[in-house]
C-alpha cells in the first residue's frame, strides 16, 4: 500500500450531493492517487471504481458524498473488499505508515505463484489490510478470479523482472560508471510511490541491507 494525499477543496460536483462519480471527482482521484488502485496499485486499470472507504449501505448521505470517503480502486479490488474487509488502514492518513505497516514480497519465480503478504502491525485493521490484500493477490475461489489473477500476476512479474534486470545491471563488473549512474535513476523512479506496485519493489530494497542506498531521499 502507498501513501496518498488527497487534494482540497473537494471537487465542485460534489457540493450537490447528486453524484459521487463526476467527472471533476473521476480526474481529481486518478491525480491524488497517481492511477493506480490503491489496493492491488495496479495503474491504469481497465475498470475503475469510485470506492467509498467506509460503505455507505444507500442511506448515509454524509459518507456517499464525502471526499475523504471517495477512493480510487480497480473493479476487481472494490469487489473483492466490498463485503468482507470494512475496517482496513486509511491510505490517506498520516497517522500511520501503511508501507511498513504491510509486507509485500513477490513470488520466487514467475511459476510459484504465491505471494506473500504479511502484517507487521498485531492491529486488527493491520492484519484485515493485509489479509484483504493476500486475498487480491492469492485467491482463485471463482474461474474468473482465477483469470484475473493470472493477469494481475502477470504484470506484477513484468516489473519485478525489469527491476531485477536493472540490479544486476548495476551490479556487473562490465557497468562503466557513467551508466551506472542513469541506471541507479532508472532504479530510484522505479521506487517512487507514483510507479505501480511500488510497496513490493519498496520492500525487495527494505529486505536487502545492501540496497538501502537506494532509499536515500524517498522513503
Ligand atoms: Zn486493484
Amino acid at each position: 500500500m502507498f501513501h496518498v494525499l488527497k487534494t482540497m477543496p473537494a471537487p465542485a460536483s460534489l457540493d450537490n450531493k447528486v453524484s459521487y462519480s463526476g467527472m471533476d471527482v473521476i480526474e481529481r482521484l486518478a491525480s491524488d492517487f497517481h492511477n493506480k488502485c490503491y489496493i492491488c496499485e495496479i495503474k491504469d486499470p481497465i475498470s475503475l471504481n469510485v470506492e467509498h472507504f467506509e460503505p455507505h449501505k444507500g442511506i448515509d448521505d454524509e459518507k456517499k458524498y464525502d471526499w475523504s470517503n471517495l477512493f480510487f480502486a480497480c473493479a476487481r479490488c472494490n469487489n473483492i473488499k466490498r463485503s468482507k474487509f470494512d475496517d482496513i488502514l486509511n491510505c490517506t492518513s498520516t497517522d500511520i505508515d501503511v508501507l511498513m505497516a504491510v509486507k509485500h514480497e513477490f513470488p520466487v519465480t514467475a511459476h510459484a505463484r504465491k505471494v506473500n503478504i504479511t502484517a507487521m502491525l498485531d492491529d486488527e485493521k493491520t492484519k484485515m489490510t493485509a489479509s484483504l490484500i493476500d486475498e487480491v493477490f492469492n485467491s482463485e475461489s471463482t474461474g474468473n478470479k482465477k483469470l484475473s489473477r493470472t493477469y494481475l500476476l502477470k504484470r506484477l512479474m513484468k516489473q519485478y523482472r525489469k527491476f531485477l534486470e536493472l540490479l544486476f545491471e548495476y551490479e556487473d563488473d562490465d557497468t562503466i560508471e557513467e551508466e551506472r549512474i542513469i541506471i541507479e535513476k532508472k532504479i530510484k523512479n522505479m521506487l517512487k510511490v507514483e510507479y505501480e506496485f511500488s510497496a513490493f519493489l519498496r520492500w525487495a530494497i527494505i529486505n536487502s541491507p545492501e540496497l538501502h542506498h537506494f532509499r536515500e531521499g524517498l522513503f
